[in-house]
């Protein structure tokens, strides 16, 4: 059998996570490694491996998560210092975890661009 999808699996309740929004269509959750004082993922409960497999049909889903990560950014007190919301995608975008989440990073100050390492 294969393993389940970690991310379906608390999306459906049946692993534990610090949740913080749900509604029908995403849930939001603190990042158990957080890299910044706050760091949430927010999901699609539906499950898709990586941003390679997106859809037009998941336009408005994946609307849906940005809009819930500027809410969670008001709700967590991000939005005026700002915030970052990222997908890594792949082996070069650190993907580890194959089911898409955007990372909401908040709560000091990033570097930028990326350099190795970072
Ligand atoms: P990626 O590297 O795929 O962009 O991000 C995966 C994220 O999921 C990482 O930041 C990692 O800390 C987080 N993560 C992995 N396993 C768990 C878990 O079981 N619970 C929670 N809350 N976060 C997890
Ligand atoms: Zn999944």
């Amino acid at each position: 059998m294969n393993k389940p999808c970690l991310f379906c699996e608390i999306a459906a309740g049946r692993m534990e996570a610090d949740v913080l929004h749900q509604d029908d269509h995403v849930v939001a959750f603190r990042d158990i490694h957080p890299q910044t004082p706050t760091h949430v993922l927010v999901i699609p409960r539906k499950h898709i491996t990586s941003m390679l497999d997106i859809e037009p049909v998941d336009a408005e889903l994946l609307g849906h998560m940005h809009v819930t990560a500027r809410d969670l950014a008001k709700r967590l007190g991000i939005a005026e210092s700002g915030y970052r919301s990222v997908f890594n995608c792949g082996r070069d975008g650190g993907q580890t975890v194959w089911h898409i989440h955007l990372h909401l990073l908040g709560g000091r100050s990033m570097g930028w661009p990326p350099w190795p390492g970072n």
